[in-house]
């Protein structure tokens, strides 16, 4: 239920982890163990969980990102596009000439700078899909923003 937030405060650099659905206290276990704030809609599991943790309110992704920045305090322009959106590991610039077949041509001729995931291998690179995505997030924080890689 909290896939598309989990996956922004990853683009935002922040460690998250998205478990499998399991019982509460695992999930209330793990999140000890690993020192994480435990985020969920789940009212009973909040109430459960003595650590820190966010009861997120709304069913909409980005009114979940605005509670979670929030709440949290967190700070949204340090560590963007640091971190694989999908598997939650930092990526690491790649020289460009090691990435030529895993692009689209026109990506490899108009750029220079690009990262890649150590884990599934996605590359990542400064498109026009970023400039979006940095709209949009000014957008639903409401802060003049200039994250950058
Ligand atoms: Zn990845």
């Amino acid at each position: 239920m909290l896939g598309k937030l989990a996956k922004w405060l990853r683009i935002l650099g922040y460690d998250v982890l998205y478990p499998a659905p399991a019982r509460d206290a695992h999930l209330l276990r793990l999140a000890q163990a690993e020192g994480r704030v435990l985020l969920t809609r789940d009212k009973g599991l909040a109430y459960r969980c003595s650590g820190w943790k966010v009861l997120v309110k709304s069913e909409d992704p980005w009114e979940q990102l605005r509670q979670v920045v929030e709440e949290l305090g967190l700070e949204v322009d340090k560590g963007f596009l640091s971190r694989c959106a999908v598997c939650n590991e930092p990526i690491e610039p790649v020289p460009k000439e090691n990435i030529r077949d895993l692009v689209p041509p026109y990506v490899f001729r108009t750029h220079e700078h690009f990262a890649r995931c150590p884990i599934c291998s996605r590359v990542y690179w400064e498109g026009s899909h970023v400039e979006r995505m940095r709209r949009k997030l000014a957008e639903v924080l409401g802060v003049p923003w200039r994250g950058g890689p």
